[in-house]
């Protein structure tokens, strides 16, 4: 394989990359929200309210979200066109709430978290995306807001500064979705289920990044089987199971899941994984 890559950046970076979303997007500095004039990720600046459909029609619904929700829709634009071209570098990097699960979870003991790597990821990926496109065509969308991690990662960071959202949280809605991000974040171990899982933005970055995968002029993260010795210790620090041993004993990689974090890269002794192009 040509070396066209590359083992830059270290896990500290990558933390304070995830430091800088949360700033950028969280309360209570919320910097980017702001600029559209929202206080938190739900609003026009929802990466996903979008795609929820009025009853005026399919086309005609879509162009009027798309009117409203312009924001939200042009940083889902973005991100695709990132994935695209250099992996997953939003999911990975500067996503304020699959961020702030997992730097939760590293401080939780592993003993008390769950490990969902049972579930095979991109079929449960997939089968809740299609569930979620279907509960929009038929207009009730809006029940995926519900236990959105986009609305409630938002008010548990606010509610240490703005009193209505700790009402918010101890409605039962509120309550459910402090449950789902904890099972699902907090309490997962690698902290990332809900992006792995449930996440429609994230559905759709692993598609991108998939099938952008074997251009050539693509950055992603790549495996030389040639050095790989099988010692597993990749694995362990794939927080998104996407890695596992293949049938020759070789570390075999689900790139429809891989989240582009480098955490193997330097995780493995023989330099066997790398970022870079084909
Ligand atoms: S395969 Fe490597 S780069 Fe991809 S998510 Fe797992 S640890 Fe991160
Ligand atoms: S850590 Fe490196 S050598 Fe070990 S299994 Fe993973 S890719 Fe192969």
């Amino acid at each position: 394989m040509q070396n066209t890559g590359t083992k830059k950046g270290s896990p500290g970076t990558r933390y304070m990359m995830i430091l800088i979303g949360i700033a950028l997007f969280l309360p209570p500095l919320a910097i980017i929200p702001q600029t559209a004039g929202e206080v938190n990720l739900c609003g026009s600046v929802c990466p996903r309210m979008f795609f929820i459909l009025s009853p005026a029609g399919i086309l005609e619904g879509f162009r009027n979200n798309m009117q409203a929700m312009w924001f939200g829709a042009s940083l889902v634009g973005l991100i695709l066109l990132t994935t695209f071209l250099m992996g997953r570098l939003w999911c990975s990097h500067l996503c304020p709430i699959g961020g702030t699960t997992e730097l939760v979870s590293r401080g939780i003991p592993e003993r008390l978290k769950t490990s969902f790597s049972f579930l095979h990821a991109p079929a449960f990926r997939y089968a809740y995306f299609i569930v979620f496109i279907a509960g929009m065509l038929a207009g009730i969308g809006g029940i995926a807001c519900k236990l959105c991690n986009f609305r409630v990662v938002p008010f548990m960071a606010g509610s240490l500064f703005v009193p209505s959202y700790r009402t918010y949280l101890f409605s039962s809605v509120g309550l459910a979705g402090i449950a789902t991000v904890s099972l699902t974040g907090f309490f997962a171990r690698g902290g990332r289920g809900y992006c792995n899982l449930l996440c429609p933005v994230g559905a759709l970055d692993s598609m991108v990044n998939y099938l952008s995968e074997r251009l050539g002029f693509t950055r992603k993260v790549r495996t030389d089987l040639s050095k790989c010795n099988g010692c597993g210790k990749c694995i362990g620090e794939c927080m998104v199971w996407a890695l596992e041993r293949s049938g020759n004993g070789k570390i075999k990689r689900d790139q429809a899941s891989c989240m582009s974090c480098k955490e193997c890269i330097h995780a493995c002794p023989q330099e066997a994984i790398r970022y870079g192009r084909l």
